[in-house]
């Protein structure tokens, strides 16, 4: 068999291996396929060394996880040439309790070709994107549709949120335009 050992304590998501049932009875927030131990939810696998067991701790309550088709909202944290890192809050319509990064990679920015991300968004920016993976428990996103990326952007001068002119990213205090992936509601979005 080939899967990567879980330790306890461990963050898991659905479908995620933990275990064969040489090592391990399924518990709660588990179950078995082919001999092999999946987590049910989205938690902390709690390995149960003693009794032989394991299960899920499950950490979705009333938070939203997302998921592969979640359209999330997010604050840029680190922009480099070809990616940029965000950390989300907002999933769907509800805000969330704790905070996850997610990665937007500059082929899944635009439907047409971008130089370099710095072009997509800068660091502080709000951006409405679509979770596209979740592969390695790492969220890619997406902003290529016209409803997703920047909805609020703030001038890398002053600060100042950017307004939209005539199509085009501008700073009113500092006369210069700027240059943005913008969802079709920048600056409306709630
Ligand atoms: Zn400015």
């Amino acid at each position: 068999m080939n899967y990567k050992k879980k330790e306890s304590g461990q963050f898991v998501v659905p479908g995620e291996q933990l275990g064969v049932i040489e090592e391990f009875m399924s518990d709660s927030g588990t179950y078995v396929k082919q001999g092999i131990v999946y987590s049910k939810t989205t938690g902390r696998a709690l390995m149960d060394i003693l009794n032989k067991k394991v299960s899920v701790y499950s950490l979705v309550r009333n938070i939203n996880i997302p998921r592969v088709g979640s359209l999330v909202v997010g604050q840029v944290l680190q922009v480099r040439s070809k990616k940029a890192l965000l950390r989300i809050y907002k999933v769907g319509k509800n805000n969330m309790n704790s905070f996850f990064s997610a990665l937007l990679h500059i082929s899944d920015t635009s439907p047409s070709y971008v130089d370099t991300m710095f072009q997509v968004c800068k660091t502080g920016d709000i951006m409405r994107a679509k979770v596209v993976s979740d592969k390695n428990r790492t969220f890619q996103l997406s902003t290529i549709d016209e409803n997703l990326g920047v909805i609020y952007a703030f001038c890398s001068e002053c600060g100042h949120m950017l307004l939209l002119n005539k199509g085009k990213m501008w700073c009113n205090e500092c006369n210069r335009p700027e240059k943005r992936k913008i969802a079709s509601d920048y600056g409306k979005a709630e």
